[in-house]
Formats: structure tokens, C-alpha cells, sequence
């Protein structure tokens, strides 16, 4: 079989980093870290036979060449085939019909009228929308909503919560809204005695998570780890293109301001007075959406740029809006992890956004 051609699966792209490069597996949400090397091999020899590289290199690398392949078919990564022009690349055009494909709404004291917003939500043709609660919120009211998409017949198919921990948390209370509800995509509790998850009651959907973490406002967006990266063909075609946060982002900040992002001082007016169409019309609402991560400062030379999302509201350089995400602390030319809050760099910007 080896003496076949190999042919890198199409859904598995490999990103090149500055020191190391990622095979994006975007079907499993998986990636895997790899040498620039075999990110070389990848690129140059996709489709032909290994015994092609072990000769173009002279037989000097075979040992390596047979540990890379070893690795990638272990892993699923490659099949062979003699007729490798029958497995074209898979494309990264991304589109979407809808003019806002996510809202954001944050609430504290002031409680929106959630009800004329909801036709406005189908005029935007979007059907995702997360709502964060920053200070206590009777569960009645989170039912309230949920009975009116129902009602409604709303596109809207996913949703997530984010609310502070409550006294006589009951998780059997939450489980029944999320039975009931089958678009509620998380709920989130914060300020949480303990961190926990809980399974999703559906595929991936309807799941509850418990963190200790304090989320008192919106200055608490935009932390960039691991564990937000998503390898989805979704995510990696958005990211070729567009901006992972804020392509198609529409938010409604505690105040009622219509903006990009609840975190950025542009407002575009109040859902009092202006409508999301509107809002969404003027100039310098889409000023963000087209900046992607091969043109931010040390994101460019990330292998996560593709998987990784793009904070623009708080960001290392506050007036240069090409510089890196204030809240990473990852570093492409290290290849480490550290805590960004306590780097001597940032904190000019971090007293800049008042953290
Ligand atoms: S731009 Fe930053 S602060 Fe705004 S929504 Fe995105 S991650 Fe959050
Ligand atoms: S350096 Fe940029 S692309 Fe890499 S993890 Fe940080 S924010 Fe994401």
C-alpha cells in the first residue's frame, strides 16, 4: 500500500507556524502538532508516492520520512490511492446567507424588552445568540424567553447562558429547562464555588458548566486558550477570509447600545430609538470584520491562527488594531504558554482598558 500514492485527507489542512506547524483536523475538532518539515512534504509531495520524497532527498531522511508517515496514518491523517487527481483540496470559500450569524446580548440591572427584538432577529437571518447575565436573574425570566422563541417559531437554534452561580443552585431545575428547550446550546454558571461539567443532554447541545471564574462585566471577554481553539472547516474557512470574532457579530451591550462588541466604545445606537438593521447600515459597523489573523502582529506566524478566535476589543497596541490579542499568552516564536496578565509588555495596555 505504502508504494501508493498518499493523499493527505481533505478535511485535515495543515497550518505552518514559526517553529511548528498543526494539521487542522476539522472534522473530529482535533489538531496535531507536527514538524515545519513534514509541513514542507505536505505541501510539495501531497499526492505522489513516499519512495518520490526518500529519493528526492537523496535516502539521508528515510528513517524520519517513515517516522512521519508512521504518525500520520496512525493517526488517520492520510490514505493511498493511485489516482490522487480524483481528491481535490477542499475549499475554504466561506459565506453565509445570514446578515448577522451571532448577537450578543449583556444584561446587568436594565432587563431589554427581549420580545421586539425577536422579529428583528429573522429579519437579520441569524440563529445564534448568546445572553449574558451579569447580575442575578430569576430563572422565570430565562423561561419567559425560551417560551417566546418557541412560540415565535424562531430561527433562532442555538442559544447560550451565562449567568452568576445562585443560592440553592438545583441542577435538576437547569436540566429541565434544557430538556424542555432543545435550543439552548450551554448554560454557563459563574462565580461558581466549584469548576464542573456536565454532559451534553443532546449531541453537543444542552450541556451546563460551572466555573469558578467572577464574569462581573464585559472586560472579561476576549481571553484567548486552549481550550477555546475550534478545529471546524467552519471556523478555518471564516478564518481565511474574515474575522473569527467579529465577522457577522451584532451586539446589544447592558445599556441597550447597539455595537459590534459589547466591549468596543463604537455604538451605533440604542434599541430604544434604532433598529439592528440600522444599526448594522451605518459606517464602521463592519470596520473589523475583514482584519483576519495573517494580518495581526505574531498571529501571523501562529500554527493556531486558523483554530483560534480574534479579539479586536482588547488588544496588546490599544491604537494599532493590527496587534495582538492583549489576553494570549501564547508566543509562536517560544512555543510557550504564559500568563498574560503579569507580562511586564502588556501592562501599559492593561492599564489602559482598566483591568
Ligand atoms: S472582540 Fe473580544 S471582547 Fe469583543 S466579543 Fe470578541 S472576544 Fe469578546
Ligand atoms: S498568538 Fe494569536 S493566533 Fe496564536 S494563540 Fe495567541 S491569539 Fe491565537
Amino acid at each position: 500500500m505504502k508504494q501508493s500514492n498518499f493523499i493527505l485527507f481533505a478535511d485535515c489542512i495543515p497550518v505552518k507556524g514559526f517553529n511548528r506547524s498543526i494539521i487542522c483536523d476539522t472534522k473530529s475538532n482535533n489538531y496535531y502538532l507536527i514538524p515545519n518539515g513534514l509541513y514542507d512534504i505536505l505541501e510539495e509531495y501531497n499526492g505522489k508516492t513516499i519512495d518520490t520524497i526518500k529519493k528526492d532527498f537523496e535516502h539521508r531522511y528515510d528513517e524520519i520520512i517513515d517516522e512521519y508517515f508512521d504518525f500520520l496514518l496512525n493517526n488517520k491523517l492520510i490514505f493511498f490511492n493511485s489516482n490522487p487527481e480524483l481528491f481535490p483540496k477542499m475549499s475554504t470559500k466561506w459565506n453565509s446567507p445570514s446578515l448577522i450569524t451571532n448577537i450578543i446580548i449583556d444584561y446587568d440591572e436594565n432587563i431589554h424588552d427581549f420580545n421586539t427584538l425577536i422579529s428583528q432577529f429573522e429579519i437579520l437571518k441569524c440563529s445564534y445568540i448568546q445572553l449574558r447575565f451579569y447580575k442575578k436573574i430569576d430563572l422565570d425570566y430565562i423561561c419567559s424567553i425560551l417560551k417566546v422563541l418557541k412560540e415565535e417559531k424562531s430561527r433562532i437554534v442555538s442559544i447560550d447562558f451565562i449567568l452568576p452561580y445562585y443560592e440553592n443552585f438545583n441542577l435538576e431545575e437547569l436540566n429541565v429547562i434544557i430538556r424542555e428547550n432543545s435550543r439552548i446550546h450551554s448554560i454557563i454558571i459563574f462565580n461558581s464555588p466549584y469548576d464542573k461539567s456536565y454532559e451534553p443532554l443532546r449531541q453537543k447541545m444542552g450541556y451546563i458548566m460551572l466555573v469558578e471564574r467572577n464574569i462581573i462585566n464585559e472586560k472579561h471577554c476576549g481571553i484567548i486558550n486552549e481550550e477555546y481553539f475550534y478545529s471546524n472547516i467552519k471556523l478555518f474557512s471564516e478564518s481565511q477570509h474574515h474575522n473569527t470574532c467579529l465577522n457577522k457579530k451584532l451586539s446589544i451591550d447592558k445599556e441597550g447600545n447597539i455595537k459590534n462588541c459589547p466591549s468596543m466604545p463604537a455604538s451605533f445606537g440604542n434599541i430604544k430609538e434604532t433598529t439592528l438593521s440600522e444599526a448594522l447600515n451605518q459606517d464602521g459597523f463592519k470596520k473589523y470584520w475583514n482584519i483576519t489573523k495573517d494580518q495581526i502582529t505574531t498571529c501571523k506566524d501562529c500554527e493556531f491562527r486558523h483554530i483560534c478566535t480574534d479579539c479586536r476589543a482588547y488588544i496588546e497596541e490599544p491604537h494599532n488594531i493590527f496587534s495582538k490579542p492583549l489576553k494570549c499568552g501564547y508566543d509562536p516564536y517560544t512555543n510557550e504558554w504564559s500568563d498574560w496578565s503579569t507580562n511586564p509588555l502588556k501592562q501599559k495596555a492593561i492599564e489602559f482598558y482598566e483591568f
